[in-house]
């Protein structure tokens, strides 16, 4: 739409899309709201827009994504969740437990978290163990202590969802909703999710490409849900050395496809306590929007996870070093 196109106007344009038998995804941005079109199996022909008022171009998109590309909304997307934000000038700070174990062990690790300055606490409910006979976390008592940690703390909770039921729990009691590796490609969940008044944490899937996460991502935004926020938490190769390769060349390469933020998870990226924080620091260098961090007060003691955990002194430098980093990898504000 042109920059100076009225509300009736777009609505005029949404209108005509829906008559046509189509979704519209009306994105606002900096300068002007563009409007994506989906649900069209072939080419739809672009006079059925462009003469209309305040409509300034009608642009087919080729590629297979369509509401991540920076040709959509060539502005970084800012996830905004209450007061919080990732994606904005601020490094934004997920740290917490891999797990929720107990409240206090919750209440321990959120006392830090909070400390830190960090704006979110992480913790899982429903854990995606490789073995059936893992701990698989607390479900729904795990969110009760999640939501009680928001409260004492005010720190915004992100947590997991396996499945729609999940969806449903994780809407009642937290922020965001993490959709974990494992079901980067459960595309009904994706969809399921794409339709939470949530934000959504979508990290990459153990061997997924760079197109088949955006993808995953589409598949949420085409629900209508715009607050996606992409996790590199590493891919399996044949390194030994790592429990998987953190592939920070994500990073960029989706800032050149995608207005989407990203963020960083060097703690399932690397699997190991000594390679965190030079993996968080590198993140941040590389441009990451923010990091996801997991930490515990006593790691040996984790049910979970335990061998990635930082303790919460290793934590707290963690921050220190990595907001320094930010610093100087963000360019300064104009005139600032
Ligand atoms: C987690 O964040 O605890 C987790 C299970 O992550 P991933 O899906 O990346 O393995
Ligand atoms: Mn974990």
């Amino acid at each position: 739409m042109k920059a100076d196109a009225t509300e009736r106007e777009i609505d005029d344009v949404l209108r005509v899309v829906k008559e046509l038998g189509f979704r519209a995804h009306p994105l606002p941005g900096a300068t002007r709201t563009a409007i994506a079109v989906t649900g069209n199996q072939g080419a739809v022909d672009p006079s059925h827009f462009e003469n209309l008022p305040g409509v300034a171009e009608s642009i087919r998109v080729t590629k297979p994504y369509k509401l991540i590309t920076l040709d959509l909304r060539p502005e970084k997307t800012v996830v905004r969740v209450g007061d919080a934000c990732v994606g904005g000038d601020e490094l934004a700070i997920i740290a917490g437990p891999c797990a929720v174990e107990s409240r206090a062990q919750a209440f321990a690790v959120a006392e830090a978290v909070r400390r830190s300055g960090a704006r979110f606490f992480r913790g899982g409910a429903f854990k995606p163990r490789t073995s059936p006979y893992a701990f698989q976390g607390l479900g729904e008592e795990g969110l009760k202590i999640l939501a009680e940690v928001r409260e004492a703390y005010g720190l915004k909770i992100v947590t997991e969802a396996l499945d729609d039921h999940g969806v449903d729990m994780v809407e009642r009691y937290a922020d965001v909703i993490q959709l974990g590796a494992r079901n980067m490609q459960n595309f009904s969940l994706l969809r399921r999710a794409g339709r939470s008044p949530l934000p959504v944490l979508l990290k990459r899937g153990l061997s997924a490409t760079l197109d088949e996460w955006l993808l995953a991502a589409e598949y949420v935004m085409s629900e209508g849900n715009y607050n996606v926020i992409l996790c590199e938490r590493g891919i399996r190769t044949f390194a030994q050395h790592t429990r998987n390769t953190l592939d920070l060349s994500a990073v960029p390469a989706v800032r050149r496809i995608s207005h989407l933020p990203v963020v960083v998870d060097p703690s399932h990226g690397t699997g190991h306590n000594y390679m965190v924080a030079p993996l968080a620091r590198a993140g941040v260098a590389v441009g990451a929007d923010g990091l996801i961090i997991e930490v515990h007060d006593q790691p040996e003691r984790a049910l979970s996870d335990g061998a990635q955990a930082l303790t919460l002194e290793q934590y707290e430098q963690l921050v220190a070093d990595v907001r320094a980093i930010h610093e100087v990898v963000t360019p300064a504000p104009v005139g600032g």
